[in-house]
């Protein structure tokens, strides 16, 4: 349960927003997805094209001639790592480009904004300013929330009873044999603590790599961001059978370690971040599941659901209350649309509505207005045409990553293909239902190779609707 320090944190925090916010208010952006969703991605053009007034017809202020300029400056907090733009900007920017490296912890960026707000008083008081504070973190972190109400004998209960359902003997055989082998009474022992996380931790792995886009709680035994191999990262999920549960035993020692992995792990998380948060948007990568088949597509609705039960309140938990009473939108955004022909991006957001709809019905997301949009930070593909028979078929113009394969043709990373992408489905339902997946052309392709430049020099990031998902998440805070 929450603590009343932890409530008293939360509110002296937000006071001091107000009180510094005095003269440049402090807009929170939270971004998130699971593991290679387009996080960074998404950040990197995001901030890039503000820097640059890039191409943003759908961005309000820049539409109306009112956004002034933007410039990046130093995060207050000096213990977060901050989002390494310029670093993942030259991988983009290189000869040939290369992706960036994805999301592995949390880090934030600070970027000052500065407009003409619309409102009438606005000629009197002269430019506005804005802190848009941009925060990074693995959705895969979410995914603990539900550990703070759970004790380790209720965690490991659960968590055992799945990894013997028939359905995981594969991907848990190996921990559960650890686990036999292992006396839980017997004196605590590190090497017994790190054998059996170990073992565990191979196990939440291949559940993942199985074409499961869901993950398991403990978040971060899959992305351990900074604390790779410490203490707290060292337990697993016992069975508790009586007289092994005394002082000394390894029962107890990773007993401990569940813990203080809430107590110093998971509530500071939500606590100094995710409940300071204004606004949050969650990458979805619907193309890949969607490719993968039906199957994968439940799998990322069931991990979608408990990454979302982390914004909804009135949840009978009133452990999650405090955590989640500010966040007032959220946009829900299938990523590397550019992977589709610009004729399917509304069914692909018809796709993302119905896969984040259970998750919506129960309960609305702490009061906060949610959209759901089909977005490619960084278009990786142009459209043309090829006629084949008497048809005329849209096609994507785009050079597949070396190792892509489609067709028996394996790619080299630098011949540009012409191919005809596939349609997504009309109706939403069938893709939940058995049967074959989408048959679509699915290939990861390089990003861009030839860069335009703008007028000042700078190169110019191509997107799908990267300026409305903007407009969305701060068009109303620059009104
Ligand atoms: P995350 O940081 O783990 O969420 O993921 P990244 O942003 O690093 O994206 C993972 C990979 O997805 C990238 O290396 C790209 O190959 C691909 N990707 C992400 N966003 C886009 C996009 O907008 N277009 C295309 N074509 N590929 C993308």
């Amino acid at each position: 349960p929450t603590t009343i320090t932890d409530e008293l944190g939360i509110a002296l925090s937000n006071l001091a927003d107000t009180a510094t916010g005095v003269l440049t208010p402090t807009l929170r952006l939270g971004v998130t997805g699971l593991s290679r969703a387009g996080k960074t991605i998404f950040i990197t053009a995001l901030v890039h094209n503000l820097l640059t007034q890039g191409r943003l017809p759908g961005f309000a202020p820049l539409a109306d001639g009112r956004f002034i300029g933007a410039r990046l400056a130093e995060y207050p907090d000096a213990t977060i790592p901050r989002f390494a733009y310029e670093q993942h900007l030259a991988a983009l920017s290189a000869n040939p480009p290369v992706w960036p490296e994805s999301t592995r912890r949390i880090s934030q960026l600070r970027l000052v904004l500065k407009f003409q707000s619309a409102k009438w008083w606005a000629g009197m008081t002269g430019p506005a300013m804005l802190n848009l504070d941009i925060v990074d973190y693995p959705g895969e972190w979410l995914l603990d929330l539900p550990l703070l109400g759970l004790s380790f004998a209720e965690w490991s209960t659960e968590a055992l009873e799945r990894a013997r359902q028939p359905g995981h003997t594969d991907e848990a055989a190996e921990f559960l044999a650890a686990l036999d082998q292992t006396d839980i009474s017997e004196e605590a022992n590190d090497p017994d603590a790190e054998r059996l996380a170990s073992a565990f931790t191979t196990y939440l792995r291949r559940s993942r790599e199985h074409g499961a886009l869901s993950t398991l709680p403990p978040g971060r035994f899959l992305l351990p961001g900074d604390l790779e191999g410490s203490p707290a990262l060292t337990f697993a999920p016992l069975p508790r059978t009586s007289g092994a549960t005394a002082r000394g035993s390894l029962y107890a020692m990773l007993e401990n370690r569940y813990e203080a992995y809430k107590a110093q792990v998971v509530r500071p998380f939500f606590r100094d971040h995710f409940a300071r948060l204004d606004r949050q948007v969650v990458l979805v990568d619907t193309l890949r599941a969607l490719n993968t088949g039906p199957a994968a597509v439940n799998d990322l609705e069931t991990a979608l659901t408990s990454v979302l039960a982390c914004f909804r309140q009135g949840e009978a938990n009133p452990i999650l209350r405090p955590f989640s009473r500010r966040i007032d939108r959220i946009l829900f955004a299938a990523t590397k649309a550019d992977h589709v022909h610009h004729t399917s991006h509304d069914r692909l957001e018809a796709i993302l509505n119905r896969l984040v709809a259970n998750a919506r019905k129960r309960a609305s997301f702490a009061g906060a207005e949610t959209k759901s949009i089909a977005m490619a930070g960084i278009r990786s593909t142009s459209e043309g045409t090829i006629r084949e028979g008497g048809d005329t078929l849209p096609t994507l113009v785009g050079t597949p990553l070396n190792g892509e394969i489609l067709d028996g043709t394996t790619y080299d990373g630098r011949t540009e293909i012409a191919l005809f992408p596939g349609d997504l489905p009309a109706r939403p339902d069938s893709l939940f239902e058995n049967g074959s997946p989408v048959a679509l052309n699915f290939l990861r392709f390089t990003p861009p190779q030839k860069l335009e430049r703008n007028a000042s020099g700078d190169i110019v990031l191509p997107h799908i609707r990267l300026d409305r998902a903007l407009d969305y998440l701060i068009g109303d805070w620059m009104a």
